[in-house]
């Protein structure tokens, strides 16, 4: 009996990036073979009421043939259409001049792009020399095209002063002014991210929530929800519910270019994986996804939350999480990597 929505995000293309905080994890870059597509869409399409597919789940149109590949993905998609978010492709819009005028023929109206400070520090976090001043660029051209850039922060230890001047800098270029001529509404804001993937790496350099900088606190995601380590140790101390990712009628799976398969639950790390496309039967790599039965959701479901904080948990930190479930998450996948 077919049941539920299905989202697919494959990873088609790969990313030219290798952002520092990258909750998915680093992967290598391989162009999945011809027909890739159409044969991950086949082998989930008996066991789905519609399938919603996306051949990016990294850098979106990081391909060549960005507008038949969008096509594309509409046509192969089953009761179903993908939708355009507020995610692009910078690569693209610093290098051809025809990839900002296909975002405005797909509706796009703003588009995120992530600093970690100014040049040198963006740089490092992103993985490439170049990336900050291509950042910088495409902020540019975004605006002459009437699509307002939103500039996404991560704030940690050692860039939070440099992201005082990266403000400083969103200022003098009067970006909200300019944004606003054309009704646009350019934004601003700092988190600190989940703590799973590449971001897990970070965790030593995470910022006590006291040494977030005063002039940068209202530009912080929700700051006044956001909790230190100790605070949320105290909190769940005697939590004894269990935190299990789960699907209600909507799944989206993520598909690695080996055609491995993970939900889009934390990372995407062998610990995590579903199953694999070109070995396992559709119907028993399905019941999985249905049931949720992979070991790391079944370790997930019977530890109680306060056993992770007597496991994990660092009362003395005062290490800033934006929200209670980041937390749990972090502590999970300790745990997880202890098991593995
Ligand atoms: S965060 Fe996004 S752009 Fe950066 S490496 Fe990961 S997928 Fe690529």
């Amino acid at each position: 009996m077919k049941t539920n929505n299905l989202t697919i995000l494959a990873d088609m293309y790969g990313c030219p990036n290798r952002c520092k905080h990258c909750w998915l994890s680093h992967m290598p870059n391989k162009k999945m073979p011809d027909g890739s597509d159409e044969m991950i869409v086949n082998y989930f399409k008996p066991h789905f009421h519609s399938i919603t597919f996306y051949s990016w789940v990294r850098e979106p149109d990081y391909c060549e043939n960005y507008v038949e590949r969008w096509q594309r993905d509409i046509q192969i998609s089953v009761n179903a259409k993908p939708q355009r978010f507020e995610l692009a492709s910078f690569w693209w819009l610093v290098r051809d001049d025809n990839y900002v005028r296909f975002l405005k023929s797909v509706g796009v109206n703003t588009v995120q792009l992530t600093f970690f400070g100014t040049e040198e520090i963006t740089d490092w976090y992103i993985g490439r020399k170049g990336a900050y001043q291509e950042l910088l660029q495409a902020t540019e051209i975004l605006i002459d095209n009437q699509i307002a850039p939103r500039w996404q922060v991560f704030i940690n230890t050692e860039n939070a002063t440099d992201i005082i001047e990266l403000l400083a800098h969103s200022k003098e270029l009067k970006l909200s002014e300019r944004c606003k001529t054309f009704g646009g509404d350019f934004s601003f804001f700092i988190h600190s991210g989940s703590c799973d993937g590449e971001n897990r790496k970070l965790y030593p350099l995470r910022i006590n929530k006291e040494d977030i900088p005063a002039e940068l606190i209202p530009y912080y995601i929700n700051f006044s929800e956001t909790k230190t380590e100790a605070e949320l140790c105290a909190i769940l101390a005697n939590d004894d519910t269990c935190f299990a990712y789960h699907n209600e009628n909507e799944i989206t799976l993520n598909i690695a270019n080996n055609f491995d398969v993970y939900f889009n639950f934390t990372h995407m790390r062998p610990e995590w994986k579903i199953g694999n496309i070109l070995t396992d039967d559709s119907t028993e790599l399905v019941r999985r996804v249905i049931d949720e039965d992979i070991p790391a959701l079944r370790l997930a479901r019977k530890t109680p939350t306060s056993e992770l904080v007597k496991l994990f948990g660092n009362p003395q930190s005062h290490k800033i999480f934006d929200c209670v479930d980041d937390y749990k998450a972090y502590m999970l996948n300790e745990m997880i990597k202890e098991h593995s």
